[in-house]
């Protein structure tokens, strides 16, 4: 452990870079993972948040946390003017000295601190293999179990609820079993995850979110696919980023709720 007062932004950024391997998994556009805003520190306190967001850059401030650690970061919509809502965020990152950290795919696969093996074991499952891909790598994960659909459902209904999020689940019948069930965070269900896992024979897929044609093509299917709220089925990432690097450097972090509902 090195004395918190001395850890710089550069230092604990690294860090995370080198755990999460962001040079090497690819990742949408906006993504822009690793650090987006920098500060003039050094690293104090960290605040770990889904988005990255005005309020979650307002409960930094109030946690006085210099350091925002985050799974969406600030250019998801791509370039726009720093005016507006986009100003203030700006405004109060810069008045109150505080960087953002981003990491969205990265941390989405890490197989300890991701929010796929995080959300399984939370969930009580146990990975065997990865699901979802995307260019060269599986954002998810998948495995096998016993347990009714139903039992699983009332799993993901109590952690989402316990995050703010709400359950919504296609296709749970009472004498169904889940066997092989597949995990992608966020907005996970889409006409390929579904392709991938009836090749796969997945019969229950757990996401955070997906279109809607994605219910009915489940459905014709034969997949069962549990909706557990996008922010809800990422809560777990950053926390875990959070304890990583109190165990590293000795910075103390808090977790900024802020559900959206969706
Ligand atoms: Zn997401």
């Amino acid at each position: 452990m090195t004395d918190a007062a001395r850890s710089t932004l550069a230092d604990v950024a690294a860090y995370l870079d080198d755990l999460l391997r962001t040079s090497e998994v690819p990742d949408y556009r906006g993504a822009m993972n690793g650090i987006q805003v920098e500060h003039v520190g050094p690293v104090m306190r960290c605040a770990v948040a889904v988005d990255a967001s005005t309020r979650t850059i307002q409960g930094a401030i109030e946690q006085r946390a210099n350091l925002l650690i985050v799974h969406h970061g600030l250019f998801w919509a791509g370039a726009q003017p720093i005016r507006g809502h986009v100003y203030e965020r700006v405004r109060r990152l810069l008045t109150h000295d505080i960087a953002v950290y981003a990491s969205h795919l990265p941390l989405d696969l890490h197989p300890v601190v991701g929010n796929n093996a995080l959300l399984a074991r939370e969930l009580g499952l146990a990975p065997a293999s990865g699901f979802g891909r995307f260019e060269s790598i599986e954002v998810g994960v998948k495995g096998s179990c016993d347990p009714a659909t139903a039992v699983l459902a009332e799993r993901c209904e109590e952690f989402s609820r316990r995050e703010g999020g709400r359950l919504v689940a296609v296709g749970v019948i009472p004498e169904r079993r889940t066997t092989r069930w597949a995990i992608c965070t966020g907005a996970g269900a889409s006409s390929d995850a579904l392709r991938e896992a009836k090749a796969a024979q997945v019969d229950t897929l757990i996401v955070g979110e997906g279109p809607h044609h994605t219910a009915i093509e489940a459905e014709e299917l034969g997949i069962a696919v549990l909706y557990m709220g996008h922010y809800a089925s990422e809560t777990l990432g950053v926390r875990a980023l959070g304890a990583e690097i109190e165990r590293a450097f000795g910075i103390p972090w808090s977790f900024i709720a802020a559900p959206t509902g969706l």
